[in-house]
């Protein structure tokens, strides 16, 4: 797996720049995504080194990439929006993610939140997620190498909790690790998948179905590859 960090790259060159960044957030504009700290966040992070780097130029439109092992990395309407909802335009202390991936959604969470923990299942993509948040020197995102269907109780209540994979089901078990008012943003279905926004009120979960989404499955266990 390619993963060239050098200054060139990182300055941004060509399809890269910040002009090309700057596009992408007006086009989340566009389609709907009015949280100013989110398309902050989305502009500062440098989408492009998430990805290999024969997909860098791509980085930046309204597509979903391929981050090997059969998984893939969200457009950027879809982690807008999700973190938008999980906002609701209010900062976020503690926030579980699931489904690392490639850490990309991970850094855009710790530019608008106090502290992230995200897990990954897959080794190598675990290790290329960690890799990646420490060299952007985000510190306050701690990744971990677990399965994370039953999410991370030793870390809960989390203020928000986003799943970056679909479970077929509404997990019941991991909305009890939601601070009071917290707030879950989760797909759920097999073929035909819905965004969900959970949020939890004195005493009880309140469900709304957003809008119509592709992610690939939430998995158990852990894989090595
Ligand atoms: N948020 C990611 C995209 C994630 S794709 C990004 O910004 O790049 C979904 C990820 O969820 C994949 O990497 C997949 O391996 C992971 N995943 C699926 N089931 C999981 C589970 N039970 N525990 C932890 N990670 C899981």
């Amino acid at each position: 797996m390619a993963s060239v960090m050098n200054g060139a790259r990182h300055n941004g060159i060509g399809m890269t720049s910040q002009r090309t960044r700057l596009r992408m957030i007006e086009r989340l504009r566009e389609q709907g995504i009015k949280d100013e700290t989110v398309l902050a966040a989305m502009l500062e992070v440098p989408r492009h080194l998430f990805v290999d780097e024969a997909m860098a130029s791509r980085a930046y439109d309204d597509v979903s990439l391929p981050i090997n092992f059969e998984q893939t990395l969200s457009r950027p309407y879809i982690v807008a929006r999700m973190i938008e909802v999980l906002r609701a335009g209010k900062p976020l202390g503690r926030v579980l993610e699931i489904g690392a991936g490639s850490g990309y959604q991970a850094a855009v969470l710790a530019h608008v939140a106090q502290e992230v923990y995200t897990l990954e299942r897959i080794k190598p993509l675990f290790e290329r997620a960690r890799q990646q948040l420490r060299d952007l020197k985000l510190r306050n995102v701690s990744v971990r190498y677990v399965d994370g269907s039953d999410g991370l109780p030793e870390a809960a209540p989390f203020d928000g909790i986003i799943m970056a994979a679909a479970a077929p089901v509404m997990p019941e078990s991991l909305r009890e690790q939601l601070a009071p008012e917290g707030r879950m943003a989760l797909p759920v279905g097999k073929q035909e998948q819905w965004l969900y926004l959970l949020e939890r009120e004195a005493g009880s979960f309140r469900e709304t179905r957003l809008e119509q989404v592709k992610f690939v499955p939430l998995l158990s266990g852990k894989a090595l590859n």
